[in-house]
């Protein structure tokens, strides 16, 4: 029996979580699994633990308002190290690039505990851009002793920058496992459901909730898309915001009531899925979002000046915005009179995965820590 310590504090730890969880729980006499919560977010994190059905065992409860980044490291720190004497995990599994997961895993390294890394190989090569999590997974890298990588490219840049192969696992990402899971077994929600029916103009789909977007760039931004809807009488934006007051302030004052654009608070899972599923184009800063797009063969307009998601790029399914609001305008007015690409979209694989990221990073687990 095997014990595996796994982490989680924010909306998209969960979700891609969530499978890994599945298939370690499916394998009771292989593995005992201790779920730590850091609630990195709160209100965004239980709602998505408990529509995934993910039990928390132990809650850090680090959320405080207005806090930095080095103050929720600093708590997760000092708050993992007794659960760690306690549990005595053989192996500590993260996800991604948030600040939980870079102090676990460093919390991890100082217990002498083996960690695990899904979601490994990331990079935009930009220390400061996405900040801090670019720098987060460089150091997660450096740290684990096991990397559950979702594309080839992913492994390459774990090998380029000296990671062992034998270390590393190619699976996918458990993204696509969660979202096929929710299409199967969930049903949106009524009340959306009819605010959706309402539209039948084209829908772009917005997410935005980036530190880099912040400020003159995310007002641009809005600004570009309230002209384009204002310009295009069949054309309507449905936006879930973010419920960072830096978002949702210039979110009010921009496009609160714009006619056509539905502002809407985050949605739940099965709700976000059938949005992205009515979008004729999506136009998001999120990293989920560019892995999601494609699952569902949705075009995607990825509002960052880089990503550490090319595939997404080249795939055809995505293309960079960058951080100019006018490039935006100029991208959306093509889109508008010739949407080809938005079309084809659909018939392109997806280079994140077949949905069995789960089952196949517990497979590795087995193996990592069973060696023959
Ligand atoms: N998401 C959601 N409801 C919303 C907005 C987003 O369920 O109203 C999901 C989305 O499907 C994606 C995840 O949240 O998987 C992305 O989280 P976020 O954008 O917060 O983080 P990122 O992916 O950029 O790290």
């Amino acid at each position: 029996m095997k014990k595996i310590l796994c982490l989680f504090g924010t909306r998209p730890e969960i979700i891609k979580l969530a499978p890994v969880l599945r298939a370690l729980e499916s394998r009771p006499e292989t593995f005992d699994v201790l779920r730590v919560a850091s609630s990195q977010h709160v209100t965004l994190l239980h709602p998505f633990a408990n529509h995934f059905g993910v039990r928390i065992d132990r809650d850090l409860a680090v959320m405080q308002d207005a806090q930095t980044p080095a103050q929720v490291a600093s708590k997760i720190l000092e708050g993992l190290g007794p659960i760690l004497d306690d549990f005595r995990p053989d192996l500590v599994l993260v996800q991604g690039d948030t600040t939980t997961a870079m102090a676990g895993a460093l919390a991890s390294f100082l217990h002498r505990t083996p960690v695990g890394h899904v979601e490994a190989g990331l990079r935009s090569g930009d220390p400061n851009s996405p900040f801090p999590e670019e720098t987060n997974r460089t150091l997660i890298s450096r740290i684990a002793h096991y990397h559950f990588a979702a594309t080839p490219h992913n492994v390459e840049t774990l090998i380029s920058e000296g990671v062992d192969a034998s270390r590393i696992a190619l699976t996918g990402n458990p993204v696509v496992d969660a979202l096929q899971f929710s299409l199967a077994h969930d049903e949106p929600s009524a009340a959306l459901k009819r605010r959706l029916d309402t539209i039948d103009q084209k829908l772009v789909v917005l997410t935005t909730h980036r530190r880099e977007s912040f400020g003159d760039t995310m007002c641009g931004n809005l600004q570009v898309l309230r002209r384009f809807v204002e310009a295009h009488a069949d054309v309507a934006l449905a936006f879930p915001v973010h419920p960072n007051p830096a978002v949702l302030e210039p979110t009010r004052e921009i496009l609160g009531n714009v006619d056509r654009v539905h502002l809407l608070d985050p949605l739940g899972y099965p709700d976000f899925i059938e949005l992205l599923k009515r979008a004729w184009l999506v136009v998001s800063d999120s990293g989920g979002v560019q892995e999601e797009a494609p699952t569902l063969g949705k075009a995607l307009l990825i509002l960052r000046e880089n990503t550490e998601r090319p595939e997404a790029i080249e795939s055809g399914v995505a293309r960079l915005v960058g951080g100019s609001p006018e490039t935006l305008a100029t991208m959306l007015s093509e889109l508008y009179t010739d949407d080809r690409w938005i079309r084809r979209v659909s018939e392109i694989p997806n280079p994140f995965g077949q949905g069995d990221a789960g089952e196949r990073i517990a497979d590795a687990i087995e193996t990592f820590l069973n060696p023959r």
